[in-house]
Order: structure tokens, then C-alpha cells, then sequence
């Protein structure tokens, strides 16, 4: 085999790491990491972390001596380029390291608002530990911000805010809130309980400029003409894969590196996994880049069974979580594509699911404090099965009787 570098410490690279030596993987694992901490946990940046008063330790997947003790490389140190000829990448430090095998987990970058002013110190961002540590500390100061995207991380953020007491408006060019990713029936509930909250959310509109006096943020400006006050603007508007390294070193790129069924790229010695992968899914048909844990995670599984010689296709299922407020929205599935969709449960009741179907078999369940269904979903989905759209409409059908 010989060594595997593993570009990247995120969920996706730490997995693979840990996976590759429960699997009894016994060459040298070269972990490159190029934040400033130990690897660490991303969805409680923008949750519990934010929330709370823990240190950066309370997000750390394993504590230092984890690495020393599974012989796993911890190396802080950025990848700059990779010569596939020589099979070795060099790093920023000038070190060289030799690979048998090259695993792209480059996760994700926020994509960046250019707009006027965008670059001021209290327009923020939420992708790393830095940037959940200079807003919980800009959350005691501020006391009016402004959310640009309501997407999930952007929601997230709001409810929090409020949460601490601020004046928050959110900004979202789309009809309704996390259009991309969820059903209207999701929205609305979710627009409703953040409009309850306090939170002040602006559909259909654009921002054209942040209104500064000097370096201080005073507000923004809308697309409408309108001129929201604000001392704190937090930017939540997607992200970039990681590609340029796969890019220059003469991979196949698209919106994503482009690997196929097995997560490999278009060279036999280097894979790609996580946020940055578009992989090719027989299960779903064509090609898919997903941003999620279980994504990350499931990839790094399948790459490390395949390099202690498990090999199999990629045919995990999807699944995702966000917590807003008091709300906890679950998906299971893919919800794209669908044509039919049946609520379960009662959105007065604060807990019900979505379920969404195409051409009557279900592609995706979205749940709303009804864990319950959420992971009969995934039960469900995993095995292929599906059930009839009447029954999940009907309170008194009993879920599990369909996994069977
Ligand atoms: P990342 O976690 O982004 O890790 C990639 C790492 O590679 C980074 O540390 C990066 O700095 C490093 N890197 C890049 N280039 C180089 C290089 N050249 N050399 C060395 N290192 C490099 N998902 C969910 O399922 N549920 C949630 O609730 C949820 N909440 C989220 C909240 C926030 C605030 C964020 C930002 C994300 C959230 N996600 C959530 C998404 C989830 O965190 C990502 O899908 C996941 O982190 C992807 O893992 P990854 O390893 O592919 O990428």
C-alpha cells in the first residue's frame, strides 16, 4: 500500500484516518491539517458552541494523544501542490511527503459577498473555530445585525442571536427560507417560528451595499431601496469546494473533484471525499455534491474499506440535521425532485414530518421534532422500501409496520 496523505482535517480526513487504522491499515497515515487546532467538530459552530460558554476542547474529536497513539501523522501544515508523477505533495513549511495513496478531503470554503464594503472587520462569516469564536464575543457587543441568506448556517445564526438579545433581520434573495434545501411546507413552518421569535425575515430582496461610517458598519442596503440599521452583518450565501489543488494538479474538476462510484478521481492513486467530492451515485442516478457530516463520514468508511481491501461502491444514505431555536429539523433522504408531499403529524403541534414522494415511492423525509420518523426514514430508505403515501398521512398507522 504505503503511506496515505490525507489532505485535510475536517470531518471527512479525521474519519478517514481513525477508519483506515480500526481496519487494521498499517502504513503511515499523514493527516495535513491547516487550521490552528486540533481536528474539530464544524455543526456546533453555528449551534451549541455559539450558544454556549465551552472552550474550543469541548469540539475536538480526540484529544492530542488519540493521534500519537494510532501512529496517525498529525501534521499542521497546507498542502501547495501535488506532483502525481512523483506521488508526493509538497507543503507550505517546504516538507515533501511520498504517498501510495492521495485523499482530497478539502472540504468547503464560504463563498464571499462582493458587495460594497463586504470586507469590514464586523462583516462575518461562519465556517471555521475562529469565526464562531470572534462572533460569540461580537454577539455580547453588537446589538442589531444583519443576516445575509437564509440557508441553514444563516438561520442558525439568527435564532441565536435573538436568542442573546439582538435585533435581527435576515435577508434572502429566494421566495421563502432554505428554498434550496427543503420543502415550502418546512419553510413556512420555519419562517413562522423565527417571525415568533422576533426575527425579522425580508424575502425576495438583495443586499446592494454595507453603510459604514469609517470602518464602523451602520447598516444595509436593500435592492428595494430599503436601508436596514445594523452594527454586526453576518454573511451565510453557500460555499466553493476546495478544487484548485486537484485543479492544478490536472484532475478532473467540476463543481466538485470529480470521482466516480468509488470515490476515486480519474487517477488510481488519489480518492476524494466529503464537501469537496462530486461523486458519481447509482443510487440517485448522475452525479451529486452534498455538504453534510454523514457525507463526510460515510465517504471516509468507503475509502478506507477500499484501501484495506473492502472494496465496494459508495451507496450511503443521506441524512442532516439543523437545530433553529427550539426547533429541530431532521432530514432523511434525498428531498430534490419530488412530486408529492404528505405532512405527518401537526404543524400547531410544533412536530410533524414532511414526506416527500416521487412517482409514489418516498425519495426523503424532513421532521420537525419528531425524531421518531426521522429515523425510521433512514431504516427505510437504507433498505430501499418505501411506504404509501396514504398510510404515512395517517396518524394511525403505525411507521414500523412498513419496515418490515
Ligand atoms: P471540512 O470539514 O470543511 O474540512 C476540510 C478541511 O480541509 C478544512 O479544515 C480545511 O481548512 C482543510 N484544507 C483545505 N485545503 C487544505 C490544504 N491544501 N492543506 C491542508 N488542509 C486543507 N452538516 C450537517 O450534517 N449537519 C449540521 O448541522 C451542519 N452544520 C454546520 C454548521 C456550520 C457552521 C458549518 C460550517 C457546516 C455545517 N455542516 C453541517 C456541514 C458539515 O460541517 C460539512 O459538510 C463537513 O464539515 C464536511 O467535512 P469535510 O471534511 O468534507 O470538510
Amino acid at each position: 500500500n504505503g503511506p496515505v496523505v490525507i489532505v485535510g482535517a475536517g470531518h471527512a480526513g479525521f474519519q478517514l484516518a481513525t477508519s483506515l487504522r480500526q481496519a487494521g491499515f498499517a502504513d503511515p497515515i499523514h493527516l495535513i491539517n491547516d487550521e490552528a487546532h486540533l481536528p474539530y467538530q464544524r455543526p456546533p459552530l453555528s449551534k451549541a458552541y455559539l450558544k454556549g460558554t465551552g472552550g474550543p476542547e469541548t469540539l475536538m474529536f480526540r484529544p492530542q494523544k488519540f493521534y500519537a497513539d494510532q501512529t496517525i501523522d498529525l501534521v499542521h501544515d497546507r498542502v501547495v501542490s501535488v506532483q502525481r508523477d512523483q506521488r508526493k505533495v509538497l507543503l507550505a513549511s517546504g516538507k515533501a511527503l511520498g504517498y501510495g495513496h492521495l485523499v482530497f478531503a478539502t472540504g468547503a470554503r464560504n463563498r464571499l459577498l462582493d458587495i460594497p464594503n463586504a470586507n469590514l472587520p464586523a462583516v462575518r462569516y461562519l465556517r471555521i473555530l475562529d469565526d464562531s469564536e470572534a462572533l460569540r464575543g461580537l454577539l455580547g457587543e453588537a446589538k442589531r445585525v444583519v443576516v445575509i441568506g437564509a440557508g441553514f448556517i444563516g438561520l442558525e445564526f439568527a435564532a441565536t442571536a435573538r436568542i442573546k438579545g439582538l435585533e435581527v433581520d435576515v435577508l434572502e434573495l429566494g421566495a421563502r427560507v432554505m428554498a434550496r434545501a427543503v420543502t415550502a411546507e418546512i419553510s413556512d413552518y420555519f419562517q413562522k417560528q423565527h417571525a415568533e421569535a422576533g426575527v425579522r425575515i425580508h424575502l425576495g430582496v438583495q443586499a446592494t451595499s454595507i453603510e459604514a461610517d469609517g470602518n464602523k458598519v451602520t447598516g444595509v442596503s436593500l435592492s428595494d431601496g430599503r436601508h436596514i440599521p445594523a452594527d454586526l452583518v453576518v454573511v451565510g450565501v453557500g460555499v466553493l469546494p476546495n478544487i484548485e489543488l486537484a485543479a492544478d494538479a490536472g484532475l478532473v474538476v467540476a463543481s466538485g473533484i470529480v470521482v466516480d462510484e468509488y470515490l476515486l478521481t480519474s487517477d488510481p492513486h488519489i480518492s476524494a471525499i466529503g464537501d469537496c467530492a462530486l461523486f458519481a451515485s447509482p443510487r440517485f442516478g448522475g452525479t451529486l455534491r452534498l455538504e453534510s457530516v454523514q457525507n463526510a463520514t460515510d465517504h471516509a468508511r468507503c475509502v478506507a474499506a477500499r484501501l484495506t481491501g473492502d472494496v465496494k461502491p459508495y451507496d450511503g444514505q443521506p441524512w442532516f440535521w439543523s437545530d433553529q431555536g427550539n426547533d429541530k429539523l431532521q432530514i432523511a433522504g434525498l428531498t430534490t425532485g419530488y412530486d408529492q408531499v404528505v405532512l405527518r403529524g401537526d404543524p400547531a403541534q410544533k412536530a410533524f414530518s414532511a414526506f416527500c414522494y416521487k412517482e409514489g415511492r418516498l425519495v426523503g423525509i424532513e421532521s420537525v421534532n419528531r425524531a421518531g420518523d426521522h429515523m425510521f426514514g433512514r431504516k427505510l430508505l437504507a433498505a430501499g422500501g418505501t411506504v404509501d403515501a396514504a398510510k404515512a398521512a395517517d396518524p394511525s398507522f403505525d411507521l414500523k409496520s412498513a419496515l418490515v
